[in-house]
């Protein structure tokens, strides 16, 4: 008999229990459009032409050892993507306002800047979109933060309720920390305009609310990393401190090796100073220090022009491949006269489009065609091709019929 005989069985995850279920589908038309991982339109996983020359690059060097990390990382990684997501020159970058660790992906790097909250923030409860990413409602809780929820999208317009949020965030306590996606919002795809954006974050700064960003997309919505940090750069630009938690998972394609950052832009530099000590402190008996491979691989692409340069071009592919695919779906659906307004397909901004599609035909497409998404509707516009539209169009179209 064993000790655990009496745990109650776990649910599976929302989302990663999709590919669970499709792995034990033998159905050879099975199509997985759950998971947020990127696909050629071959349909094949992609490991970027400049990872995999930064990797050669790094194992043919005999001078490198596999030495631990400091607590905060690789030093290079942090400076470098700290660049990333706020430009070289940016103000706050210039004043060594903004400390920065290495964590892993953008889970790991959200999971110890929620630890740091509970333990230091005066008001620690967070306010997080409806919907957001599921994983949010329970990373949060377990770093003692109560989370709440603001409106967000809007699913008669299948749009971003912009009244409704602002609504809310006025409504929410001064102070209260305030998560916000920095683009290409998952899972709705809708992310708000720049002057949006600048209302919003007026509107923060007036309540002394503290923005959490989760940036797990930069690059992805428009092909170009600057403009995808609109929201994030302006809110650093105004003085005030904020946290940003960093994954490299969908736009370097480094899914598993878990590289990530968060950063904390403080309003001084002896206060950056300060939060980094602490957050050694959260770290050390967490996992001690970060994996140096996936670190070393984005610090070797982000330092040499021309990998970098190589880097934005296959990023930009990436992006405009699920872009092409928007426009494939949404044609192929006007031609076969699906009912219903299809019009969010284009306009949705991301790897996801919130397709709208009802549970129980979310359920219909899974039994009768073999095509897996989340059971909110939201489908992974990169793991869609060309030759596999057709079929999901069968679906939907029954689907909704
Ligand atoms: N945040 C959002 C909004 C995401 O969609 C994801 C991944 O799907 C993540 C964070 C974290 O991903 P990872 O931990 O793989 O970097």
């Amino acid at each position: 008999i064993s000790v655990w005989e009496k745990l109650t069985e776990a649910p599976e995850d929302a989302i990663l229990g999709v590919t669970v279920a499709y792995n034990k589908d033998p159905n050879p038309v099975k199509l997985n459009l759950g998971v947020g991982a990127y696909r050629t339109d071959e349909g094949k996983p992609l490991v970027l032409e400049v990872v995999r020359q930064a990797e050669a690059r790094l194992v043919a060097d005999r001078s490198r050892y596999k030495e631990y990390l400091p607590i905060v990382g690789l030093a290079a990684f942090n400076k470098l993507s700290k660049e990333l997501a706020f430009g070289a020159d940016h103000p706050a970058v210039v004043a060594n306002r903004i400390t920065t660790v290495q964590g892993l992906s953008g889970t790991g790097s959200l999971r110890v800047g929620a630890e740091f909250m509970g333990q230091h923030y005066h008001t620690p409860i967070i306010y997080v979109p409806v919907p957001t990413w599921g994983n949010h409602n329970k990373i949060f809780p377990k770093a003692g933060l109560k989370v709440q929820s603001y409106r967000y999208y809007d699913p008669a317009t299948r749009g971003l309720n912009f009244t409704g949020m602002m609504e809310d965030l006025k409504a929410a306590p001064d102070g209260a920390i305030i998560l916000l996606h920095v683009c290409a919002h998952n899972p709705t795809g809708v992310d708000p305009l720049p002057e949006q954006w600048d209302a919003i974050r007026q509107l923060i700064r007036a309540k002394g609310q503290f923005p959490f960003f989760d940036s797990a997309y930069q690059g992805f919505a428009s092909g170009d990393l600057d403009a995808d940090a609109y929201a994030l750069r302006s809110f650093a630009a105004d003085g005030g401190e904020l946290a940003l938690a960093q994954s490299y998972a969908k736009n370097m394609g480094l899914y598993g090796e878990r590289v990530g950052a968060l950063s904390m832009v403080c309003a001084t530099a002896a206060a950056a100073k300060l939060v980094e000590g602490q957050l050694k402190l959260v770290i050390r008996p967490m996992y001690s220090s970060p994996p140096l491979h996936g670190a070393a691989i984005v610090a070797t692409v982000l330092s040499e022009e021309k990998l970098l340069h190589d880097w934005k071009a296959e990023l930009k592919g990436m992006a405009d491949r699920i872009i092409e695919m928007r426009h494939k779906l949404y044609d192929a659906l006007l031609q076969r006269g699906t009912p219903g307004d299809w019009t969010h397909i284009l306009k949705q901004i991301g790897m996801f489009t919130f397709t709208g599609l009802t549970k129980p035909q979310v359920d219909f497409m899974r039994e009768k065609y073999h095509v897996y998404m989340t059971g909110d509707g939201r489908i992974s516009m990169a793991g869609l091709s060309t030759a596999t539209v057709p079929h999901l169009v069968n679906a939907i179209d029954d689907a909704v019929r």
